[in-house]
């Protein structure tokens, strides 16, 4: 029997949302889905909607850091030491261990790692690399580096060869956590998974890189040794784990101010990127109200709070509004 469109629309949203459940669970539950289907077909379908919003945002990440990384280099705003090519694969995606398991067993990442992501104007684009894209083989160690690579393109195969270009020597990587949140650990910049979601503009995923590329170019001391501190409950976890309670309150002051600093540099990063920094202030309303515990905690908290981080980039921009009035 034919279900009509509302029956089947309604079985795809429930999917759906068993889907994102399956994932955003994925540090307590296993296998995503598994207790919402009863068969193979309903689980494959969930494991490929799962995975899919996952790389989604994963290559957005990739490509909005680029960007911002790119901007920092060519700005001198950052040391460009870190050889990049330009592409993301599937196979170095950070998928939540449950969804890799699912993957694997479904065979639904199998044969050659996939391209996902190509940065435009990166060497990769200039080779003419697409989202699609096949790499058979490589000499290059990692595919960040200069090599030769093998490419299977539907049915045809070709060899390109890539030249790696110098870009800000951090990484960034997709998280699985679903708090918003992002935070820079060593010389990696790590944004959650529900940061990604929850703020689908690229202005405001600019601002959250660029936002903690200020930590490391500013050289904050507890970012620079890993221990302290973006906005994520995580990292708040990994600072009261490595610090004692007296010294995480001598210290907050200077947190505070750090903070307020790496959000001018991830604001005018994010503008000089191109993305439009108003959407930055037009989303921080949600930002606020989606961690209402960095609101409440007053002076306790390691995060100025979210009204005192509004009004400074009001600031910022206001005053940059009217430099620009004058200049015309
Ligand atoms: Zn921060």
């Amino acid at each position: 029997m034919q279900s009509n469109p509302i029956q089947r629309h309604s079985r795809f949203l429930a999917l759906v949302a068993a889907a994102s459940f399956g994932l955003s669970a994925c540090t307590t539950i296993g296998t995503p889905g598994a207790t919402h289907t009863t068969n193979d077909a309903d689980r494959r379908y969930l494991a490929e909607i799962a995975l899919k919003r996952w790389s989604d945002e994963a290559a957005r990440l990739f490509l909005v850091s680029a960007r911002v990384f790119d901007t920092a280099a060519r700005t001198g705003q950052c040391e460009p030491s870190r050889s990049t090519t330009g592409f993301l694969l599937d196979s170095d995606q950070n998928l939540p261990s449950n969804l890799r398991e699912e993957a694997r067993l479904l065979g639904l990442q199998s044969g050659a790692p996939r391209i996902i992501a190509v940065a435009p104007g990166a060497p990769a684009a200039e080779a003419g690399l697409m989202p699609g894209d096949r790499v058979l083989a490589t000499t290059a160690g990692q595919p960040e580096h200069s090599g030769q690579l093998t490419i299977r393109r539907d049915d045809t195969e070709f060899k390109v060869t890539l030249t790696g270009r110098l870009t800000c020597d951090y990484t960034v990587q997709l998280e699985p956590e679903t708090e918003i949140g992002a935070y820079g650990y060593f010389n990696g910049i790590h944004v959650t998974y529900g940061q990604a979601r929850a703020f689908p503009d690229d202005a405001m995923l600019a601002f959250v890189v660029g936002h903690e590329l200020g930590h490391f170019v500013s050289g904050h001391p507890f970012i620079r040794l890993g221990i302290l501190s973006g906005t994520a409950a995580v990292d708040v976890a990994v600072t009261k784990g490595l610090l004692t309670a007296a010294s995480q309150l001598a210290l907050r002051p200077t947190w505070r101010r750090e903070e307020l600093e790496a959000d001018r540099i991830g604001l005018l990063l994010a503008r000089q990127a191109g993305y439009d920094a108003d959407r930055i202030l037009e989303a921080w309303p949600t930002y606020a109200a989606a961690a209402p515990e960095r609101v409440k905690r007053g002076w306790f908290a390691d995060h100025p709070d979210m009204a005192e981080r509004y009004a400074a980039l009001s600031a910022i921009l206001g005053a940059q509004a009217g430099k620009s009035q004058q200049a015309k």
